[in-house]
């Protein structure tokens, strides 16, 4: 039988990661950040000097590199050809860099072979923005979680500050509205709820609100194992 899967999909900054990876590690599952494949494939296809519109070359450095994901949701860590890029892949430079490469095809498609690889190591929680629609169409449990722009540009913004990173709201509204305007207009795997997705608006919830009403759905699955029960 498959593994218990559970998918987060929504927009930048609708606080997906932190609800996933509380998720995870309340239940005992692993956790899977796809956005940091696609950001970890921005940062070599920056570093080397490849123009991101250009689809070949762009699919030429996907295939000659390695990434991995650690799957621990206290230690989230994604490697780069086997060096952790952790921290450096958490910069607005890279975030328009991802979402530039990640409307590459032949990009998708291997990431998404990637990322199906990562249910064998056991049961997950992922989030990203095509997990519910064409990585895991069978998750068990789907939820687009979602809040409106002001909310997550102020949560990105404070988000960015408390790690050192100078920005203004109104630059964080506008990369924010852009990233997501690219994302759910490329015509390979757009963001877009699955047809069986739940819906969580976490515009007028506090972090703990919006766990608990994620946590609240996930464990009405049949098959969701018992808080920690899970490696
Ligand atoms: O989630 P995060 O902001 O880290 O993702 C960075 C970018 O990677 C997104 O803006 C999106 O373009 C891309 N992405 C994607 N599909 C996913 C996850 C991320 O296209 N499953």
């Amino acid at each position: 039988m498959s593994v218990f899967v559970v998918v987060l999909d929504g927009p930048s900054a609708a606080g997906k990661s932190t609800t996933a990876r509380a998720i995870a590690e309340r239940l005992g599952l692993r956790y899977l950040d796809t956005g940091a494949f696609y950001r970890a494939l921005a940062l070599k296809v920056a570093q080397d000097g490849v123009r991101p519109d250009d689809a070949d070359a762009v699919t030429e450095v996907a295939k000659r590199s390695a990434i991995d994901f650690s799957g621990s949701p206290s230690q989230a860590h994604v490697f780069l050809d086997g060096r952790d890029v952790s921290g450096e892949i958490r910069t607005p430079e890279v975030s328009e860099m991802a979402s530039r490469v990640a409307a590459v095809p032949a990009v998708r498609r291997l990431m998404v072979e990637w990322q199906r690889a990562m249910a064998e190591r056991g049961p997950l929680v992922g989030e990203g923005r095509d997990l519910g629609t064409i990585v895991f169409p069978d998750a068990d449990v789907k939820i687009y979680l979602d809040a409106d722009l002001e909310t997550r540009a102020k949560r990105r913004c404070r988000e960015l500050q408390a790690r050192g990173i100078a920005v203004h709201l109104d630059d964080v509204r506008e990369d924010l509205g852009r990233r997501d305007e690219r994302d759910m207009n490329r015509p390979d795997s757009p963001l877009k709820a699955a047809s069986d997705a739940i819906r969580v608006d976490s515009s007028g919830l506090d972090l703990e609100g919006q766990i608990a009403a994620v946590l609240e759905v996930v464990r009405r699955h049949p098959r969701c194992p018992a808080s920690g029960a899970a490696g």
